[in-house]
């Protein structure tokens, strides 16, 4: 009886042991951003290895382009400042529209306004994710671009797009403090999704 005590207590101390390691290590478990290096605890973005199934997609792979395409867009947030910090987790940028062209987004100019893909991929839905609430990834082998916030969705799981296509809705789902954007470009690198500039694949460009 005392052994199987002693055992039993044993057993818990390893437990707690184990417990402690695993949360003061480096492992990240809410982000939506992080799959890159650890598996989504909440399985938020359905998608954590390359998808053999995207190769072959039409369209250009590598993003491109703003993806409200209007002229009028304004960063409200940079790339790896702010809660877009650390930029290997976190890393976007907040894009809202200034409808009124006083040179400052404004909410009415921005809610429910369009958003499209900006590369070819596959489309995986998450409705009503913490902190991204209706969220988008368009996902091929090579790229992958997330779409936060949004009001609603323009397309559905595993539909195939490519860049222009509309996918959703400006929102503020999620912990958002108004309607914008959050768009992420990942790229795949040595077997992991490794966070990019969306500034470096032209986020603030409008096609002509
Ligand atoms: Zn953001």
């Amino acid at each position: 009886m005392g052994r199987v005590l002693l055992i039993v207590i044993a057993t818990l101390c390893i437990g707690v042991i184990w417990l402690g390691a695993s949360g003061g290590g480096p492992t990240r478990t809410s982000a939506w951003g992080s799959q890159g290096a650890v598996a989504p605890a909440s399985g938020l973005s359905g998608i954590t290895q390359p998808m053999q199934r995207g190769r072959g997609l039409p369209g250009d792979p590598r993003p491109y382009g703003n993806p409200l395409q209007v002229s009028g867009t304004v960063m409200t947030q940079g790339y790896g400042v702010g809660t877009h910090a650390p930029a290997e987790i976190w890393g976007a940028v907040d894009l809202a529209i200034d409808g009124n062209g006083d040179g400052v987004a404004d909410p009415e100019g921005t809610r429910d306004k369009p958003v499209y893909a900006t590369h070819s991929g596959i489309i995986k839905t998450t409705p009503n994710s913490k902190p991204a609430g209706n969220h988008i990834w368009v996902t091929n082998d090579e790229y992958r671009t997330g779409y936060a916030h949004l009001a609603r969705f323009a397309v559905s799981d595993d539909q195939v797009v490519t860049r222009g296509d509309l996918i959703g809705f400006i929102g503020s789902t999620g912990n958002a403090s108004g309607p914008h954007l959050d768009y992420q470009v990942w790229v795949m690198q040595g077997g992991r999704w490794v966070n990019a500039n969306p500034l470096d694949y032209g986020a603030l460009d409008v096609a002509p």
